[in-house]
Formats: C-alpha cells, structure tokens, sequence
C-alpha cells in the first residue's frame, strides 16, 4: 500500500535545509524514527550511513504525469489509470487472492489481482470508490489485468496529477516502500553542498559531460517533470552514468590498492638460469608456440621480482597452458624450491600428472601426488615428501589445501582453472609459503577467457596475459545444431566416424543437474547406445562413480580401448584425447556459452577434421537460438566470451564467487563498459595525485566491507 498510504511524503522542488553537522557518515539512527529495529533491518542491507541511503538509488521510475484511459491500454506497456471499483471478489482457490474490477469512462474494464494483501486493504475496495492505479497490464483470464499495482484511493473531489516521475527503490525487506521513501528523502534534507559532495575531478566530469555529484543524486531521486523518462528506465540518464563512473572508479582503487598492499609484501625472486627449462624445451615432442614462449617470458620475468606474482593466464581450450606451466615450475625447482600446482577435479589433477611426470621426471625432477583419495601410509609418506622438499613439484586437487599439508619452501603456486575455485581457496594455497619467504609467487589459468575490458575490471589486482594461438596442425571444429528427433543419423555418424578409427563423446547434461539424475540419463543413453552400436566398444563416466572406476574408463579412452564415451559434464575441463573427433552434446540449449566451449574444446586437439554435434529440444527460445548460432559462427573463445557477456551480463560471466562485480549498486559492466577507460585513467591520476581522495571514494562505496577479489 506504497502509495495510498503516503501521498507526496517526499517534498518536490523544495530546497533541502542546509546541512546541519550531519555528513555521509553519520549514522541512520541520528534520523527521526529510526529506533534499533528499524536500523537492524536497514543493517541487514548493508544501509548504515546517510550516505548509503544518498546511495539506495531507485530502480525504477513510474510516470504519474497522465492517465491512461483503460480502453486504450496495451499489455506491457506502464501506465496510470484511473476507475471506480466495479466488483471485488476474494478466492482461495489455490492460494489467497483479491481480484478488484476497475471500470472507467472509456467503458472497459481492468482487473487489479493481489496475491498478498490485508483485510483492511480489501474493506478499501468497496463498490463505487474511485482507484488510481499505477502498473504494467498483461493479458489476463478475463481481458487486461495488472497484478499488484501500486494504487492509492481517491476521494470524490478533484485530484491533480502528479508533476514528476516517481522513484521506486529496491525494497528492503521488512520496511514498506512509503517508510523508505520518507527516509531517503530525510536523508537527503542533510545532503552536503555541491563543493563538499564532489570526489571526482571537475575537468573530468566537464570533459565527459556529467553533471556533479550532488546534481546527480538529487536528479535520480527526484526527477523533475521533464526528465528523459527512457533514459532514467535504461540507466543511461547522465545523472546515472555518473553514479556508475564513480561507482566502477572505487572497485578500481579498491582492487589497485589490495595490489599494492600484497606487493608490499614482497617475495623471494627465482632468477636461476633456466637449465632445467632448456632440457625441458629439447625434450619436447612440440615446438612452443610464439604465445607460449611469450607467456612463458612474461612469467619469468616475474618471477625475477622481488614482489610476489599474480599473474592470470588466459588461453583457449587446447592452447597449450599446461607446459608454461611446467616451465615456470621448473623456475623453482632450480632453486631448490617448491611449486604445486592445484587443479579443481580429481580427472583433470591426474591427467596433469601424467603430463609433468612424463615431461620432468627424465630430468630428475620428482613429482608427488596429493589428492583426497590418497590416504593411510602413501597419504602420510606423500605429505613427509612435501615436508622436507623431497616432493619438488607437487600436484593434487583440493586436498593441498588441507591444514596438515605443510611444505618445506613453496615458491610457486599455480592453480588451474581459477575460475571453478573461490579467491579463499586460492589464497589458502598461497599461504602455505614459508616464514620469512614473503609470499610465494602465484600462478592462475584460466580456459574462460574474459573480454579485455572486463579483465582490466575485475582483475585490476592481477596481471592478464593471453595465449592467443593454438599449436599449428589443428583443425578447427565444425560445429553443427541439431534437433533431438534426428538423434538417428547421428548414431550413424558416430559408427561411421568409429570405423575410421576415430573416436566420440557423448555428453548428457540435464537443467537439473544433480548428479544422481545425470547420472540415470548416462546411464539410459549409455544403454541405448549399447543397442543401437554393439560393433563399438562404449564406456561410461559420471560424478557418481567411484574415482577409481572413472579413472580407468577415461584411461580405457585415452588409450583407444574404448570408441565411445559416454559422459556427463565431468569431462567439461581438461580431458585432452586428441584422436576423439566426434563431439555430441546434449540438451545444448540448455547450457551457457562458456559451458558449451569448453565441452567443444574436448575435440579438435588431434590433426583429423572434428566435429560437434549440439543436439537440442526444439522450440528454441530466442536466447538459445542466438547462443547456438555463436557457437556454430565462431570457434574464438575471446569472441565468445564477448557474446556471452552481452547475453548475462558480466556477474554470470565472472561467478559471484570470486569478485564482488555482482554487488554494484547502480553500474552495470555491460552497458557502462565504454566509460571503463575513463574509470582506468582516472584511478591512474588519483592514486598518483591525490591519494586521500581515492581513500574517501573506495570508502563512499565500497567502505569497509571485505573485497575477496584479490590478493
Ligand atoms: P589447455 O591450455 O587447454 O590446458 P593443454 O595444456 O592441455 O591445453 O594442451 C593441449 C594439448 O596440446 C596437449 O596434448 C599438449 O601436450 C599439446 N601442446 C601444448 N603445446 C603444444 C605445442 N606448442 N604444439 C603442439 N602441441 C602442444
Ligand atoms: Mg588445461
């Protein structure tokens, strides 16, 4: 009862008082009628200042400056009506719900629906009472309906229109809308004078055009009449974006500066020749490629530093992260010290071990194994190895992490596949260093590339290098979508392709993804496929298998003892069996661009020509149509990963897990992106110039809650 309850509570137009002593930082409980319970709940949503409440910005704008006769209303359209209550009529049918009938001068009717209300809202709407109503109207049973509209009861005298649009915050649980607009606007009677409010250099906002900081606030909580009504809806309103300039300018600082203090730290630097790395390099069966020798020398320079480093490695399924890798870790092992390298899976874990022990161990290089399925006497004898540096590189899966893995002198931390680990995973890996060491130096990849800009964003505390090139010799893979009635041809395919000598997966995935459930349409795909191809040797793997059995069925694969493999999305990272050329994937129209990458990554690794078969349940939505077009367009995961922005935004893209990108209050890396160099450069200019401001901005919108993102 937002509206009926409390008409104009915010005053319009009238001048705030001057500001009293209060500033940003005084507390919400110094405003009248903020007793204990009421600032609990505003607490609970991080509201504790008046600044923070300067900074609850609307969500939403409602446009009370015309009235809509009902007749012409269009479903999806926002508007504000105005009846008199024609029938009302209170069901439980399913669940409570009140249904008003409004009726105008247009002789059509509106059907209100409430699924939540009180009985005193509902003796409001007796027969005859003029409503105005304020909503979106959609088609209903019985024509147009607005499911809960903000609404207020007239009289049966005149009322005026309203002159302005009205805000619409992001509730707070617990505090009507009417309470919390009366807060806000007590908060803002204390907003400071222009000169005081402002952080942000006055030629910067001259140059890009936006008003100040004050003009800003007081312009999207009180829009005046004319207000561009569709810029304020879109968040492109030049008041909005330079709230979201200053907002994405604090992230910025915040992060560069938990860099700063991390590098203060300082490391013990690994400047040894690189002999290992040289017999390494000979040994190879391959030529590095230009990007990896690139990387590889970006890494070492680091590691020549005196200062821990954090240095991310981005590169496409297949592009050959895992041998820089290798190299930096023998970077440490010349100096008679440590690497680990943690994987997120105990598949992928194992399959790196194979790799490094193939590629260190002819060069004397000792490589342990720790994962949680090492347990009783190889567990204890694994951890004394680790202890007393006899295990010079060390390679498991979450288990490293565990408190009783304690190394001699870990120098070198890589953890592969960031993205599927939390920042406290990470950084309890890098504390297992040495006293008296600094930190270790750490190295994190990534197969999820992330657009540049975004990468600048949210990993302003790390260094981003890019191996942008897979080895020579790979054919890229043909992508094709298939409806899931033609699942028939594509059984021929597959023994087709089998009887070349070639090999194929066979991906299910399900959108409810426990594990149980994947499992059951393996297990079902697995025998009907059994059936249709008894000619072929078919295996099986899913998460609910035992690692051992999973293990041998994906060595069976990689061996070419079996031609089939039937799996969930547990191959998703890192299975590398160059000869598989066949790639069928599931419900495809189901899952994420990123997703969908990655499974594809898992052919096109050997010299045949590949495919990849995206099988889907027609009809497609419009967003799984454009999703399966990209993949088929493009097999650039750079480029993908700029589609996959577009399409969700860039809190899904990163995981809320490791940044706090998702808590923005009004920017939006998506649609501000374009100011991102300007946010770039000025937080360049204010950590040179002016460092206190950048203190106060990072506290204006970050204060002092906890940044995961980084170190
Ligand atoms: P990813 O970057 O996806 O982790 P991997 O490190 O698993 O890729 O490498 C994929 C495959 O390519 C492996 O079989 C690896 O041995 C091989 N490889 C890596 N670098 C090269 C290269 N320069 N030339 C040829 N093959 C390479
Ligand atoms: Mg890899």
């Amino acid at each position: 009862m937002r509206y009926s309850s409390c008409p104009e509570l915010v005053a319009r137009g009238k001048a705030p008082a001057p500001a009293l002593s209060a500033s940003g930082a005084t507390p919400i409980t110094t405003l009248p009628g903020v007793g204990p319970v009421l600032a609990e709940k505003l607490a609970a949503r991080g509201l504790l200042t008046l600044q923070d409440l300067w900074l609850h910005l609307p969500r939403q704008y409602e446009d009370r400056t015309a009235l809509v006769p009902i007749r012409s209303l269009q479903a999806g359209t926002a508007v504000q009506v105005e009846g008199r209550v024609e029938a009302v009529e209170r069901g439980f049918r399913y669940r409570p719900m009140l249904r008003v009938a409004l009726g105008d001068d247009s002789r059509a009717t509106l059907v209100l629906r409430f699924f939540h209300f009180r009985a005193q809202q509902v003796a409001q709407f007796s027969p005859g009472v003029r409503v105005r109503a304020y909503g979106t109207p959609r088609p209903g049973q019985h024509g147009l309906e607005m499911v809960h509209p903000s609404y207020r009861i007239l009289g049966d005298g005149k009322h005026a229109l309203g002159d302005a649009l009205d805000p619409v915050y992001p509730d707070i649980e617990g505090i009507g809308s009417a309470n919390l607009r009366r807060l806000i606007g007590l908060a803002l009677e204390h907003l400071p004078d222009a000169a005081s409010l402002e952080l942000l250099p006055a030629d910067a906002l001259t140059q890009l055009r936006l008003p100040g900081m004050r003009e800003a606030l007081l312009t999207l909580h009180r829009p005046p009449a004319d207000a561009d009504v569709g810029a304020l809806q879109t968040g492109l309103h030049p008041a909005q974006r330079r709230l979201a300039l200053e907002e994405l300018l604090a992230h910025q600082l915040s992060l560069r500066r938990q860099r700063i203090a991390m590098q203060q730290q300082g490391a013990r630097p690994l400047t040894g020749k690189g002999r290992l790395v040289e017999r390494l390099r000979k040994q190879l069966p391959f030529k590095l490629t230009a990007a990896q020798q690139r990387v590889y020398a970006q890494v070492r320079d680091d590691l020549a530093l005196p200062r821990p480093m954090l240095r991310l490695v981005q590169g496409d399924v297949g592009s050959g992260k895992t041998v820089v890798a290798a190299m930096a870790a023998l970077l440490a092992v010349e100096e008679g010290r440590q690497a680990a390298l943690m994987a997120p899976t105990e598949l992928l874990a194992e399959q790196h071990l194979g790799n490094l022990r193939a590629w260190l161990e002819p060069l004397g290089v000792r490589v342990c194994w720790l994962a949680g399925k090492v347990t009783g006497k190889a567990r204890v004898a694994a951890l004394a190895d680790v202890a007393s540096g006899a295990a010079q590189v060390v390679v498991g899966t979450h288990a490293l992490m565990q408190e009783s893995v304690a190394f001699h002198d870990l120098a070198l931390a890589i953890v592969d596949e960031q993205h599927r680990f939390g920042v406290h995973q990470r950084l309890a890996l890098r504390d297992k260093g040495r006293e008296g060491n600094g930190l270790p130096h750490q190295l994190v990849m990534t197969a999820t590339p992330i657009p540049r800009t975004l990468a600048m964003s949210a990993y302003a505390d790390l260094d981003v290098s890019a191996i942008d090139e897979l080895p020579p010799g790979r054919t890229p893979v043909t992508t094709i979508a298939l409806a899931a009635e033609r699942r028939p041809e594509l059984v021929e395919r597959i023994r087709a392709a089998c009887a070349e000598g070639r090999q194929a997966y066979w991906v299910c995935t399900l959108i409810d993804d426990s594990d149980e459930v994947v499992a059951q349409a393996a297990q079902s795909t697995f025998e009907a496929l059994q059936l249709a191809l008894p000619e072929l040797r078919i295996g099986m793997v899913h998460g609910r298998q035992k690692a051992a059995e999973k293990q041998a069925t994906m060595r069976g694969f990689k061996q070419n003892e079996l031609d089939l493999l039937v799996a969930t999305t547990v191959i998703e990272v890192g299975v590398d069996v160059p000869n598989a050329s066949l790639m069928v994937i599931e419900n495809a129209e189901r899952l994420g661009l990123a997703q969908l990458h990655q499974l594809r990554g898992r052919v096109g690794r050997g010299s045949a020509a590949s495919s990849c078969v995206l099988l889907y349940q027609a009809p497609l939505s419009a967003m799984a149509r454009e999703r399966l077009d990209t993949l088929r367009r493009t097999n650039d995961g750079f480029e993908i990963a700029e589609k996959d922005l577009q399409l969700r935004g860039p809190g899904e893209l990163l995981g809320t897990r490791q940044t706090g990108l998702a808590n923005f209050r009004l920017a939006d890396l998506a649609r501000d992106a374009d100011l991102l160099p300007q946010v770039h450069a000025l937080a360049d200019r204010l950590l040179l110039e002016s460092p206190d401001i950048a203190e106060r901005i990072v506290m204006r919108w970050v204060g002092g809650a906890a940044r995961y993102a980084s170190a």
